[in-house]
């Protein structure tokens, strides 16, 4: 059972006109098997949270803290929060230029569990959690990231999940740009972690669109950098049909 809480988390970020303040009093917390979303206009502050919780150098936390499992996750390296059982999926997925699918995740693999995979074993969950995502096996041997589709990227981090076994994941509009058959097989890999693996899940997304496909135990609506309102999938059911208008009202 994993815990990552979010406390009065304040995010500034450095801009030429100086540092700008985004998050607000961000409270979450997300425990192993729930799934959370994060819904929220465009610029209200949902990557930002993402990226200082992966550990991102250009955001600055100026209050509040990060805690998985009790330990300080604001001291711990990237390197160290992904150890400690932190996956994020970019929303612009990097390209790292010349190393193989194949050798990237075996890389990560070794990396996160502090010793390389037996072959046989690794060779076999590799075939099936590609299978699983209807991922042809040629694709081990590209560079990651070089080229991908938007698909490809996407199911690539959900390659990843299956593989590294996280324990929260912060997914950050996984669904964009994905066509529904594509959106239906990315889910359904969240969906296996989520039941193999007991993940626990912060799913950011600007539409309600995946919460069809993976479904919310509580819903967070953001705003100007912090949470306006929760509440359970009724919630984001109120704001397909409603849109963000009376939050944004709200904050004028
Ligand atoms: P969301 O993901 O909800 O669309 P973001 O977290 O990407 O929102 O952005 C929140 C606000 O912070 C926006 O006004 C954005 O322009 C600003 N911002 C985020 N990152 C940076 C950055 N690296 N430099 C300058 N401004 C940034
Ligand atoms: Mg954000
Ligand atoms: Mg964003």
């Amino acid at each position: 059972m994993s815990k990552l809480e979010i406390k009065n988390l304040h995010v500034s970020v450095a801009t030429e006109q100086g540092a700008k303040q985004i998050l607000r009093g961000v409270d979450l917390t997300i425990q192993s098997g729930e799934t959370h979303a994060v819904m929220g206009p465009n610029g209200s502050g949902k990557s930002t949270l993402a990226y200082s919780v992966a550990g991102h150098p250009k955001y600055e936390v100026t209050d509040g803290e990060i805690l998985l499992d009790g330990e300080n996750v604001l001291e711990m390296s990237v390197d160290e929060r992904a150890r400690a059982g932190l996956f994020l999926a970019m929303q612009y997925p990097v390209e790292v230029p010349g190393v193989s699918v194949s050798n990237f995740l075996r890389t990560a693999k070794t990396a996160l569990s502090g010793e390389a995979p037996a072959l046989r074993q690794w060779v076999g969950d590799l075939k099936t959690a590609m299978n699983n995502l209807r991922m042809d096996p040629d694709f081990t041997e590209r560079n990651v990231n070089e080229g991908f589709s938007g698909g490809e990227k996407k199911r690539h981090e959900i390659l990843q999940l299956e593989l590294l076994k996280p324990k929260i994941a912060i997914l950050d509009e996984t669904d964009s740009g994905l066509d529904v058959d594509a959106l239906k097989i990315v889910s359904e890999g969240v969906n296996r972690a989520k039941t193999n693996t007991d993940l626990g899940v912060l799913l950011i997304t600007h539409y309600t669109r995946i919460l069809r496909y993976i479904q919310p135990d509580f819903v967070h609506v953001f705003v100007a950098g912090k949470v306006a309102e929760q509440g359970g999938p009724e919630l984001a059911e109120r704001l397909e049909a409603e849109g963000y208008d009376r939050f944004l009202k709200a904050n004028v």
